[in-house]
């Protein structure tokens, strides 16, 4: 999951003309529009839980079905009958799950 931000050009109804306005994405969704002039924010519902759901679920399933099918039958024993050098791979996929929580915890605490 990603935060990122980009400036535009918009119209501000509050400040009655076209002002730069702080775009925040958080992986292709628009979160939030501010007017950098009047600091007016829209806010945009995002289910961050569903993106969060969503990524992972794409992670998982792109991967071989096989795998995919012993991921249901429990992470542990999954990894347990790995060879060590195919697991930094599951290890990527954690660092990458808490970056991720990273987001939603700045998320959520707005
Ligand atoms: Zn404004």
């Amino acid at each position: 999951m990603k935060r990122s931000e980009m400036e535009a050009s918009l119209f501000c109804t509050y400040c009655n003309e076209e002002t730069p306005h702080m775009i925040v994405y958080i992986n292709d969704e628009i979160t939030s529009i501010e007017c950098e002039d009047c600091h007016h924010i829209v806010e945009i519902k995002v289910d961050i839980m569903k993106e969060f759901y969503k990524e992972l679920y794409e992670r998982i399933s792109t991967k071989p079905s096989r795998i995919t099918h012993e991921y249901k039958r429990g992470l542990i024993s999954f990894l347990s009958k790995l060879p060590m050098r195919a697991a930094s791979k599951p290890y990527r996929l954690m660092s990458d799950l808490n970056q991720s929580r990273k987001v939603i915890r700045q998320f959520k605490k707005k």
